[in-house]
């Protein structure tokens, strides 16, 4: 699980599902308050997770989706490549001159 979905309830108490990869590479949402679980197998799973915190608990308040620190590491790791690899391409492309 990679990503964090929460809502607060109206006491404040958050409430929260985890999605991400489980096994075979599906996409999975997971609740961490009852044994709700639901495969993705298109688009909004932000959507899916918020709508089962408010009709199962309640939590409507304050709805946000956070990533792991280390799914944001990867997405880092990932651009600072992508960067480097422009970088070289473009100082190869002007040094050819
Ligand atoms: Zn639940």
């Amino acid at each position: 699980m990679t990503h964090h979905i929460t809502a607060t309830w109206e006491d404040g108490t958050v409430f929260e599902v985890s999605y991400g990869y489980g096994a075979r590479q599906r996409r999975m949402l997971e609740c961490l308050h009852c044994d709700w679980e639901e495969q993705i197998t298109y688009g909004g799973a932000r959507h899916k997770g918020l709508d089962h915190l408010a009709q199962a608990h309640g939590a409507v308040g304050s709805p946000t989706m956070t990533a792991d620190a280390r799914a944001r590491r990867q997405v880092m790791w990932t651009m600072t490549v992508c960067f480097l690899i422009a970088a070289v391409v473009l100082w190869w492309a002007t040094s050819r001159t």
